[in-house]
C-alpha cells in the first residue's frame, strides 16, 4: 500500500495535548498554539520531505473520544475513518495519561495503525510520574515514543517510528482490544456477524467497530450505514434496536454507559500496570494559583483588573511608538509635498493613500500589545479560567462558560471568534453565541477609540476604552438573555469546563502567537484599507473641485464632492447622535473594515494639509466635535453592524440568510439606540 514514498500522518489527541506544537515543529508552519481547548477547529495540513519520504502531516482538532458531539470531533473522526491516513499519531498528555487513553483505546478499536507520542514528558517528570513506555507498548501492541513538544525533543524519533509503522505489513496480529462485559461482547459479536453476512462489502469500516458503534446508537454511523448498506442495513439496525432494548432492560442502563464503564475499567487496569505516580508539585502549584484566580469572590475582580490593565497598557505603552510612527508619516508626507510636482496624482498619493493608511498604521504598536496580552492569557492557561469564571454569568443567558472563549477571541478579531463557536455542541448555543459575539470589541475598532478617546478624554482615555469593552460584554449578555427566552429557547447543555495546568509561557510561542494575529492587520493595510482610502479620496476629490495654484496647495472643497453629498444625505440619521457628516461618512465606509473609519476621518480631515503629526486630532477638535459626541460615536462603532468579513463568516457558519440579516439589523438598531441615549442623555445632564 505504501510502497510509493508518500505517507499521510494524522496527529490526533485530546485538546491541549500539544498537537499543534508538534505539527509546527515537524512542518515548520506557524499554526496557533494555545493553552486551552478549542484552538484548532479545522484540520491543517503540511507537507515535508524527510528521511527520503514525502510526509503529509495533518493536524486534527482535539477530541476526547470518537463519539462525536461537536463539529471538531466530527471533523477528526471523519478524517480518520474516511481518508484512512497511513499512520495516526495519538499525542498523549503524559501528565494526564488516564484521560488520554480513552481516545487512544478508540483508535485501537478502529484498527488503524496508531502510534503513541507521550508528550509533555517534562511535566510528567516534574510531577514525578513515571510511565513504563515499554510495558505500555507491549500491552497495547503500539509503538510508544516520549516527546517534549515545546522543546522539539523526540520529534525525529517520532517520525522515524511513524514511517516504520507505515511501512510495516498490515497483517493482523491478535490485538489486545478492550474486552467488554460478557453480555455486551455477545451483542457485539451478534451484530458483527450480521454485518459480515449481509453487508460485508458495502461499508468500508471494520465490522467490529461498526457493530460497536451501532450498539452505542451512534447517529452518524447509523445514518451512513443505512445509506450504504440499503435494506440489509435497515434490517441490521432494526435488529440492533431489539438488542439494545434487551440490554437496557437487562442492565437497567443504556448499553453505551456500560461500554464506557468497561473502557474506563480497562484503562485503569493499564494505568496500574504502567504508571508510577507521586502526584505532587505541579498539580499543587496549579491548584494553589487557582485557589486565588478562580476564587468565588476575588476571582472575578481579578479578571476585570487584568482586562483593565491590558487596555491601560495598550493605550499608555502604545503611545510612545505611536508618536514615532506619526512623526514618520508626517515627515514622509511633508517631504513628498515638497518634491512631487502638483497634480491630481500627488493629491491621491498624499491626501488619499498616505493620509488614509498613515492614520491606521500608527496603531500597529497598540495592536501588537493587545495581542501580546491575549497570547499571554492563552499560553499561561488563564484563558480557560476566564471561561470558568464567566460560567455563572453565562448561565444567566443559558449558555455555559465554554461559549465565552469564542467571545474572548472576539477581542482580537470577530472572524476567527465566530469560527471558534464550532466547539459548541448544540446548534442553538452556536447561533446564540454567533449573534452576541460581534458585540465583543475587536482590535480593528481599537484605533477608532484611541483617536477619539485620546483626543477628547486625554488621561482618562484608558478608562473610557475599558468601559466600552465592558459595555460590549454587558450588551452581549443582555442580548443573549433576550434571545434565549424568545428566539432560541432551550436549555444549556451540561458541560464541565476543563482547566489545563498553568504553564510558564514560552517567549517564542508568545511571539508567534502575537505576530500571527497582528500580521492580519498589516495585510489588511495593503488590501481593504488601501482600497478604501483610495475610494474615499476619489469620492471626496470629485466631481473635480480642486483649485490648482502655482505652488499647489491642496484646496479640495469636500462639501461639494460626492462624499459631501452622501454625508449630507446621511445627516438626518446621525444628527440625533451628535455625529456630523464627516463622522457619518466614516461610519458608513467602516462597513468594509472598521479601521477604515479612521482612515476616512484621516482623508476627510486632511484638507488643511497633513503638515503636523497631530493634524487629525487638531482637526477633530476644531470640527465642533465634543467629548459627548465622541463618546456617542464610539458607542455606535462598538455596536453597529459587523464588518464585511465578519458578516461573511456569520453567513457561512449559520448557513442562514435570515440569521445573518437579523444580526446586521439587530446590531445596528442597538447601536443607534444606545448612541442616542448617550448623546441625548448626556445633553440633558448638561455635559
Ligand atoms: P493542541 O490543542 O493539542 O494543539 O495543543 P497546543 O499545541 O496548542 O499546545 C498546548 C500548550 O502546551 C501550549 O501552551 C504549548 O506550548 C504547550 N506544550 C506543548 N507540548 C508541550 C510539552 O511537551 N511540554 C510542555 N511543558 N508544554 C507543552
Ligand atoms: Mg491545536
Amino acid at each position: 500500500m505504501t510502497d510509493n514514498k508518500n505517507i499521510t500522518i494524522a496527529l490526533a489527541g485530546n485538546p491541549n495535548s500539544g498537537k499543534t506544537t508538534i505539527f509546527n515543529n515537524i512542518t515548520g508552519a506557524r499554526q496557533k498554539v494555545g493553552n486551552w481547548p478549542g484552538v484548532t477547529v479545522e484540520k491543517k495540513e503540511g507537507l515535508i520531505n524527510k528521511f527520503g519520504y514525502e510526509l503529509k502531516i495533518v493536524d486534527l482538532p482535539g477530541t476526547y473520544s470518537l463519539t462525536p458531539f461537536s463539529i471538531e470531533e466530527i471533523v477528526a473522526r471523519d478524517f480518520v475513518l474516511e481518508e484512512s491516513p497511513d499512520v495516526i499519531i495519538d499525542i498523549i498528555d503524559s501528565s494526564n495519561l488516564e484521560r488520554s487513553l480513552y481516545l487512544a483505546m478508540q483508535f485501537r478499536e478502529i484498527d488503524s495503525k496508531v502510534l503513541f507520542a507521550l508528550n509533555m514528558a517534562d511535566i510528567a517528570r516534574l510531577q514525578e510520574t513515571k510511565i513504563d513506555a515499554q510495558k505500555l507498548s507491549k500491552l497495547l501492541d503500539v509503538p510508544v515514543v516520549f516527546t517534549v513538544g515545546n522543546k522539539n525533543e523526540g520529534i525525529d524519533n517520532l517520525l522515524k517510528e511513524a514511517i516504520k509503522l507505515a511501512e510495516s505489513g498490515s497483517e493482523k496480529k491478535e490485538k489486545r482490544n478492550i474486552k467488554y462485559s460478557k453480555d455486551i461482547e455477545n451483542a457485539i459479536s451478534k451484530i458483527q456477524k450480521l454485518i459480515e453476512e449481509k453487508a460485508k462489502n458495502k461499508i468500508n469500516y471494520k465490522s467490529r467497530w461498526t457493530a460497536i458503534k451501532l450498539l452505542e446508537d451512534d447517529k452518524i454511523v447509523k445514518e451512513r450505514f443505512a445509506q450504504k448498506a440499503g435494506t440489509a442495513g435497515e434490517e441490521i439496525i432494526e435488529e440492533t434496536r431489539a438488542i439494545r432494548a434487551y440490554l437496557s432492560n437487562h442492565f437497567n442502563e443504556d448499553p453505551e454507559i456500560i461500554m464506557t464503564d468497561d473502557r474506563y475499567g480497562f484503562i485503569s487496569g493499564i494505568i496500574k500496570e504502567v504508571q508510577i505516580t507521586s502526584p505532587k508539585k505541579r498539580v499543587d502549584i496549579s491548584r494553589n494559583i487557582d485557589l486565588v484566580l478562580t476564587h468565588k469572590f476575588i476571582g472575578f475582580p481579578i479578571f476585570i483588573f487584568f482586562i483593565w490593565a491590558m487596555f491601560q497598557l495598550t493605550f499608555s505603552l502604545g503611545a510612545y511608538p505611536m508618536g514615532w510612527i506619526e512623526s514618520g508619516v508626517a515627515m514622509l508626507s511633508s517631504g513628498l509635498e515638497r518634491v512631487v510636482p502638483g497634480s491630481i496624482l500627488k493629491d491621491l498619493l498624499i491626501n488619499g493613500i498616505i493620509a488614509g493608511m498613515g492614520s491606521v498604521i500608527v496603531f500597529f504598536p497598540n495592536i501588537l500589545i493587545l495581542f501580546f496580552c491575549i497570547a499571554l492569557f492563552e499560553d499561561t492557561g488563564y484563558m480557560a479560567r476566564t471561561a470558568f469564571l464567566m460560567d455563572k454569568v453565562m448561565h444567566l443567558i443559558g449558555l455555559h462558560g465554554k461559549s465565552f472563549i469564542p467571545m474572548l477571541m472576539g477581542f482580537g478579531c470577530n472572524v476567527p471568534a465566530i469560527m471558534a463557536t464550532r466547539t459548541l455542541e448544540s446548534e442553538k448555543d452556536r447561533i446564540l453565541t454567533i449573534l452576541i459575539t460581534p458585540f465583543m470589541s475587536c482590535s480593528a475598532r481599537l484605533p477608532i477609540y484611541i483617536v477619539l478617546a485620546g483626543t477628547f478624554f486625554a488621561e482618562r482615555a484608558g478608562n473610557v476604552i475599558f468601559s466600552l469593552y465592558l459595555l460590549g460584554i454587558l450588551l452581549s449578555i443582555v442580548s443573549g438573555r433576550v434571545f434565549r427566552s424568545t428566539l432560541l429557547k432551550g436549555d444549556d447543555a451540561p458541560f464541565v469546563m476543563e482547566l489545563p495546568p498553568y504553564r510558564v509561557p514560552m517567549l517564542k510561542s508568545l511571539t508567534i502567537h502575537m505576530w500571527d494575529r497582528s500580521k492580519m492587520f498589516l495585510r489588511r493595510m495593503g488590501g481593504v484599507i488601501l482600497i478604501g482610502s483610495i475610494i474615499v479620496w476619489f469620492l471626496s476629490a470629485f466631481p473635480q473641485n480642486i483649485n490648482y495654484s502655482e505652488d499647489y496647495s491642496h484646496k479640495i472643497d469636500i462639501e461639494k464632492s460626492y462624499m459631501g453629498k452622501i454625508g449630507k444625505g446621511l445627516s438626518p440619521v446621525f444628527e440625533p447622535l451628535g455625529i456630523d457628516w464627516r463622522g457619518s461618512l466614516s461610519l458608513v465606509t467602516g462597513f468594509f473594515a472598521k479601521e477604515i473609519v479612521v482612515s476616512t476621518l484621516g482623508v476627510l480631515y486632511s484638507t488643511k494639509g497633513p503638515d503636523n503629526k497631530d493634524a487629525l486630532k487638531n482637526a477633530l477638535r476644531s470640527s465642533g466635535m465634543t467629548p459627548l459626541s465622541a463618546l456617542s460615536m464610539m458607542v455606535f462603532v462598538l455596536l453597529y453592524l459587523p464588518c464585511l468579513a465578519t458578516i461573511t463568516m456569520i453567513k457561512k457558519e449559520t448557513a442562514s440568510f435570515k440569521w445573518t440579516a437579523f444580526s446586521i439589523i439587530y446590531s445596528t438598531s442597538i447601536a443607534w439606540i444606545m448612541a442616542f441615549f448617550v448623546y441625548q442623555g448626556g445633553r440633558i445632564l448638561g455635559f
